[in-house]
C-alpha cells in the first residue's frame, strides 16, 4: 500500500520525525508547517490521510482540520489530529471539528503505524467506490442511494468481548451511543453469535479471566463467516508483545486501558466505516458478475457466457472422447403472442418457459436464452439419442399444460426444437450450433411443435 501522508506541524524537527517513521514503512509523505499550507496542498496533491498538530500559531490544527472537512474537495480525507497534551478537551474538540483519530506526543510507532494504515485504507476503500459509482453512472446503471448509504455509514451492530462486569457495561454505554452494541463474556459463545449474525465490529478485551482474547481473534480470522470482520482489541499498558502479534494476526486497530472513550468512538467510527465500504464493494462485484453472465428477463446463463463455455466444453469432450449435444429451442409463432396479449404477456411466457426449460435439464447442463424466444441447453456426456428424448420431454412439458399468464384458461404455447451433435474430430462449436439451428429450422418447416435431430 503505497499511501500518501501529508505532516502538518511547524516545528521543522517534527515534521522530519515522523516523515522517517513514515518513510521507513514506505508511505509517501508531503510536509505543510502551517494550517494554510496544508490546505493549498491539499486541493492540488493526491493525499490519503493528514496528521495535523493542533498547538499552531495562526490557524490551529482545529480550525484546519474544520475547514478540511468543510469543502467538498477534501472532506473524506481522513485526519489525525496529533496533541502534545494528553488533554481529554483535546479530543473532543477534535472530534467536533471532524478529526478521525488521534495521536499523542511523543508519538509511538505501532500507534502512528496502525492509524495511518487503518485510515489510508479507508480512503482507499471510499476512493473506489467514488470511481465504480461514477463508471456505473457513465454506463447508465441506475443509483439505487446504495453508495450514499454506505458513505454516510456511522453506525453498526458491535460486540463486545470483555468479562469484566464494570468495563463491559462502560464499553457498552459509550458504544450503544452510536450503535447497536452487545456484550459477551465467553469467546466460544462470542464465537458463535458472531458467525451466526451479522455483525460490524469485534471489540476484543485481551485480559479476559479464563480464556486468550488473541485466541478468539485468530479464530474470528479462520472462519469463513467472519474472515472479514474488523476487530478492535482492548490492551493493557506495557503489553506490547500481545499487541504486535494481534496486529501480525490480522486485528485491525487497538486501544490501550484505560480506554479513552473519544479514542474509542473514533476507531469504532472508523472501522465501521471501512467494513460498510468493503461490504457495498464486494456485493458489487458479485452483481456486475452476475449481470455479465446471466440473463435478467429469466436468470439463465446469458448468450456471452454460453458461448464461452462451449468453446471448453466442446474442446474438453473431444480430447477425453465424450459424447456432447447441443439443444436449441425456439417459441413457436411467439411475435403472436405478444401482437394478441402486449409485450409483459410476452415476457411472463418467456419466464415460465424458462422455467419449464431449467426443470427439464440436469445439473450439469447448462440452460441460457439466446435472445428473443430462442432457448439453449449444452449437454454434456449426452448422445443424439439422449438428447432428442430430452428435447421431446421439454416440448411435451410446453404444449401439456396451458401457461397461466393471462386470461382463465392460460395460453397454449408450443415450441420447436432442434438438436446438434458433436461428430467429428474437426467439429467447432459453430459447428455444432449449425446442425441444431438446420435441426430447427427442419423442425418449424414439417409444423412446429416437433423435435428434430438431424439436419433434412
Ligand atoms: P416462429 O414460430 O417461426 O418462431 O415465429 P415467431 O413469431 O416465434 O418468430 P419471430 O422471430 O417472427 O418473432 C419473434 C418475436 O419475439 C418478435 C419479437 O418482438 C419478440 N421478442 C423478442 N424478444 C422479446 C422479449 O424479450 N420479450 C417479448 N415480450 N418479446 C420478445
Ligand atoms: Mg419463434
Ligand atoms: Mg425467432
Amino acid at each position: 500500500m503505497t499511501a500518501r501522508v501529508l505532516v502538518v506541524d511547524d516545528i521543522l524537527a517534527n515534521v522530519k520525525l515522523l516523515e522517517a517513521r513514515l518513510q521507513a514503512e514506505y508511505f509517501d509523505v508531503l510536509a505543510a508547517h502551517s494550517g494554510p499550507e496544508a490546505l493549498e496542498i491539499l486541493e492540488r496533491e493526491r493525499v490519503d490521510v493528514v496528521l495535523l498538530d493542533v498547538m499552531m500559531p495562526g490557524m490551529d490544527g482545529f480550525e484546519t482540520c474544520r475547514r478540511i472537512k468543510l469543502s467538498a474537495l477534501t472532506h473524506h480525507i481522513p485526519v489525525v489530529m496529533v496533541t502534545a497534551l494528553d488533554q481529554p478537551s483535546d479530543k473532543v474538540t477534535g472530534l467536533e471539528n471532524g478529526a478521525d483519530d488521534f495521536l499523542t506526543k511523543p508519538v509511538d510507532d505501532i500507534a502512528l503505524v496502525t492509524r495511518v494504515k487503518n485510515l489510508a485504507r479507508l480512503k482507499m476503500l471510499n476512493d473506489e467506490m467514488i470511481m465504480r459509482a461514477s463508471t456505473g453512472q457513465q454506463m447508465g446503471i441506475p443509483d439505487d442511494g446504495a453508495l450514499a448509504r454506505a458513505i454516510s455509514a456511522r453506525s453498526g451492530r458491535v460486540l463486545v468481548v470483555d468479562d469484566h462486569p464494570r468495563s463491559a457495561s462502560r464499553l457498552l454505554e459509550v458504544l450503544a451511543k452510536q450503535n447497536e452494541a452487545f456484550a459477551e463474556r465467553d469467546p466460544q459463545a462470542a464465537l458463535m453469535r458472531l458467525a451466526e449474525h451479522n455483525f460490524d465490529l469485534a471489540v476484543v478485551s485481551l485480559s479476559l479471566q479464563s480464556a486468550d482474547g488473541l485466541r478468539l481473534c485468530s479464530q474470528i480470522r479462520s472462519l469463513e463467516r467472519t474472515r472479514h470482520l474488523p476487530i478492535i482489541i482492548l490492551v493493557e499498558p506495557g503489553d506490547e508483545a500481545r499487541l504486535l502479534r494481534g496486529l501480525d494476526m490480522g486485528v485491525n486497530d487497538y486501544l490501550i486501558r484505560p480506554i479513552d472513550r473519544h479514542e474509542l468512538i473514533a476507531r469504532v467510527k472508523t472501522q465501521i466505516k471501512r467494513k460498510r465500504h468493503s461490504d457495498f464493494l464486494r456485493h458489487r462485484l458479485a452483481e456486475s458478475v452476475e449481470m455479465a453472465i446471466t440473463d435478467p428477463l429469466t436468470g439463465l446463463h446469458n448468450r456471452r457466457y454460453m458461448e464461452g463455455h462451449m468453446k471448453t466444453l466442446v474442446s474438453d469432450a473431444l480430447r477425453v472422447g465424450r459424447h456432447l449435444s447441443l439443444l436449441v429451442a425456439d417459441i413457436d409463432h411467439f411475435k403472436a403472442v405478444n401482437d394478441t396479449y402486449g409485450h409483459d404477456v410476452g415476457d411472463a411466457v418467456l419466464r415460465e418457459f424458462a422455467l419449464r426449460l431449467k426443470r427439464n435439464t440436469r445439473g450439469v447442463d447448462l440452460a441460457c436464452r439466446m435472445g428473443g424466444e430462442e432457448f439453449v441447453i449444452i449437454m454434456p456426456d449426452t448422445d443424439v439419442a439422449r438428447a432428442y428424448q430430452i428435447g421431446e420431454r421439454l416440448r411435451a412439458s410446453v404444449a401439456a399444460e396451458n401457461f397461466a399468464v393471462a386470461g382463465e384458461t392460460g395460453i397454449r404455447v408450443t415450441a420447436s426444437v432442434g438438436i446438434g451433435t458433436l461428430e467429428r474430430a474437426d467439429d467447432t462449436p459453430e459447428t455444432v450450433f449449425k446442425r441444431a439451428d438446420n435441426a430447427l429450422y427442419a423442425a418449424k418447416r414439417r409444423g412446429r411443435n416437433r423435435v428434430v435431430a438431424e439436419a433434412a
